[in-house]
């Protein structure tokens, strides 16, 4: 893996003071958002990026959310984010907006994908296990509903699974519904 790295940063924000730190992969370009005085064994969030909701405030999703949640919780207990640039569930934003204009006609998200030819979750995590090497991190607890995500996650030990639990508007309730019965979430 060619990985470059960028020095460390203070980002004062909303949610707390953090260090980040920038991890380039390839032509993405990924951040840890994390506290100096990290725990031994951190709370540690794995984000993939969701611009529209991330940035803009959709409701069709529940990632803002589950990032501010994330946020304050690596705020009150020397946590780390890790934010992927892997927008869509890794299928882009171009394929992503395409798989949303075919929900605007009754497909749910995973249809929308397979109809577009991708599976239901592109999502890679192989540079997990580099950034928290570089952190001397040796084992976490990790904040997710995702059980694949803690499979996905090899190399790494996961002492606990930390819950992320978010209440659904009436526009991501069917959302979260897929993704407990078909994707596994453990909501
Ligand atoms: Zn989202």
């Amino acid at each position: 893996m060619n990985i470059k790295i960028s020095e460390v940063a203070s980002l004062p924000s909303k949610f707390g003071s953090f260090k980040v730190k920038a991890f380039k992969q390839g032509e993405k370009e990924h951040l840890v958002i994390y506290k100096e005085n990290l725990d031994e064994v951190p709370v540690v969030r794995v984000h993939s990026e969701c611009l529209t909701g991330d940035a803009i405030g959709s409701l069709k999703c529940d990632c803002r959310d589950q990032l501010e949640f994330a946020l304050k919780m690596a705020e009150e207990t020397n946590g780390m984010v890790i934010y992927l640039r892997q927008e869509g569930r890794g299928i882009g934003l171009l394929n992503k907006i395409n798989a949303y204009a075919l929900q605007d006609k009754g497909a749910n998200t995973v249809e929308a994908n397979h109809q577009l030819g991708f599976d239901a979750d592109e999502r890679t995590y192989e540079i997990v296990p580099f950034i928290l090497k570089h952190f001397n991190i040796s084992k976490i607890k990790l904040l997710t509903n995702n059980p694949k995500k803690i499979e996905s996650l090899t190399d790494i030990e996961i002492v606990q699974r930390v819950p992320i639990i978010m209440i659904p508007n009436k526009h991501n309730k069917d959302y979260l519904n897929v993704k407990k019965d078909e994707m596994g979430h453990m909501l």
